[in-house]
């Protein structure tokens, strides 16, 4: 529960930290604590700095902008309700506490006493009627005071442009991916383009790469110039199976790029093995495994370069769009810099064609801020990968769901994805209606889709990522969802399953 402390109450509470019940469960984290910037004078006023400071150790601080302000002076109720109840709106929040709820009688916002606070937080829980697929605001309460201080420092120094906030962040990936180097660039699509386009692949060249991942994987390769050359999956994984791909090698082959899709490692050694032997670079397609490691080595250090996503989607997502590339090579990491700047080096003088990949010094922010949280957040979505593999042994449904293993330790699920034979869709209707968000990664196979007409792939080509992409569902899994969240969920596929 989200609540925004009014200042009275702020104002009592502030002579007494160690005594208020309520500031003590926003320790306890019970609820999320928000205070309103414009409240700050008066707590500190009445109950001196130190107090101000010890309160702002347990909750945010919530700045209304000058239109949140202006609404409020607009009102005609007084100024101060009239501003909470703007912001509670606004932020989402769900209530006010407040010594004085007749204050807020007539406003639309539901205003509770620090008892009746504890009481809806002591009463037990509500049945849960909604689950999302994701809710990216939810984790704001965690953020959004690094995001503004960092935000900030970007809109005071005017200096939007790559510059020390993107450097900071790379230097801080390469070291969280343990690779020499890192490039900021401006989403994961232009990370694969870019990393294409250091290794000098275009027309005449083949790449090869898995049918069964998102657009973008073979969209570069194409746009790089160069033609992808499809390898179908392992249908435990889902990721690109190392035995299939020597016999599509020609001598056109220049590179393989192995998605790391979920959240899971491809089986890399067979990979760099056969990359090795035959002289191709390798470039991961990290976008949706941040964090995931492949026999204790992360994801992004393993081949030539790690390409990576900061769509807000992603384990470590952006505010907006944004991506990065890891490598270990000077040669490509001066290569990489230079085309994200149109080939320019030095400035105005070009000797390679590049392109505007520049990442965001706000994005970068953002990221920056976000990443203090990755590992936490990684480790609560192993804990719900766990907890749902076990809801669905209890629940009997194994013999109808197969469950996503972990072949590759350690996987940091982006997505959970489920497999059942043809009750796929359905299953998807059902739960749609039951407010549960799932979704289908992917529909279509790329070798099927109509802009690939032309690479002459037929129905059946793949059989094994035709097969997945009529199978399998993706359930809630970001680190904001509950245990009650995933009782939920098991308990209407038990219900679509095997009835109530
Ligand atoms: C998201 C994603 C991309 C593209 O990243 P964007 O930042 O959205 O451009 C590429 N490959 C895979 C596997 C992805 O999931």
């Amino acid at each position: 529960m989200q609540i925004l402390l009014d200042v009275d109450f702020l104002i009592q509470a502030s002579k007494n930290i160690a005594d208020s019940a309520v500031l003590s469960l926003c320790r306890q984290k019970r609820c999320q604590g928000w205070v309103a910037s414009t409240s700050i004078p008066a707590i500190w006023q009445e109950a001196g700095v130190r107090n101000v400071q010890s309160i702002l150790r347990d909750v945010a601080v919530l700045t209304p902008t000058a239109h949140d302000i202006d609404l409020a002076l607009g009102s005609k109720k007084p100024f101060t309700q009239a501003l909470a109840t703007r912001l509670v709106e606004a932020a989402g929040l769900d209530a006010v506490v407040t010594l004085a709820p007749e204050n807020f009688s007539g406003l639309t916002v539901e205003a509770l006493t620090p008892g009746q606070l504890q009481e809806k937080l002591d009463a037990p829980p509500e049945p849960v009627e909604e689950v999302r697929l994701l809710d990216i605001t939810a984790s704001y309460h965690q953020i959004l005071n690094e995001v503004e201080k960092e935000m900030a420092e970007t809109i005071r120094s005017g200096h939007f442009i790559l510059g020390p906030k993107v450097s900071r962040l790379e230097e801080r990936m390469a070291d969280y991916c343990q690779t020499k180097y890192a490039v900021g660039v401006s989403s994961g699509t232009d990370a694969l383009l870019i990393a294409l386009m250091a290794l000098g692949i275009g027309p005449g060249d083949e790449v090869i790469t898995s049918p069964y991942t998102f657009f973008a994987t073979a969209g570069s390769i194409i746009r790089a110039g160069a033609k992808p050359v499809f390898v179908d999956i392992n249908d435990i994984t889902f990721n690109i199976k190392p035995e299939h791909i020597e016999r599509c090698i020609t001598p056109n082959t220049k590179a393989i790029i192995p998605v790391h899709l979920y959240g899971q490692c491809t089986d890399m050694d067979p990979v760099l093995q056969l990359a090795g032997k035959k002289g191709l670079a390798v470039i991961e397609d990290a976008a949706q495994a941040i964090g995931s490691e492949y026999k204790g080595r992360p994801a992004g250090s393993l081949g030539d370069m790690g390409c990576f996503s900061f769509f807000p989607a992603k384990n470590l997502g952006g505010f907006g769009d944004g991506g990065l590339v890891t490598t270990n090579s000077k040669e490509l990491y001066k290569q990489l810099k230079i085309i994200r700047v149109h080939g320019s080096e030095p400035k105005y003088y070009h000797k390679v064609i590049g392109g505007n990949f520049r990442l965001d010094a706000l994005q970068a922010d953002v990221v920056s801020a976000k990443l203090n949280f990755l590992e936490d957040w990684t480790e609560k979505r192993r804990g719900n990968a766990q907890t749902y593999n076990q809801l669905f042994k209890d629940s009997a449904l194994t013999p109808f769901v197969q469950l996503p293993p972990e072949v590759f330790s350690r996987h940091v699920y982006n997505q959970y994805v489920i497999r059942m034979g043809s009750r796929r869709d359905e299953l998807r209707t059902f739960l749609n209606e039951k407010r549960i968000g799932c979704e289908i990664y992917y529909p279509i196979p790329l070798h099927l889709q109509d802009c690939f007409k032309s690479l002459s792939y037929k129905g059946g080509d793949f059989p094994e990522s035709e097969k997945a992409a009529r199978e399998t569902l993706a359930l809630p899994i970001s680190h904001e969802v509950d245990r009650a969240q995933q009782e939920y969920v098991v308990q209407m596929i038990h219900r679509f399953f095997l009835g109530e």
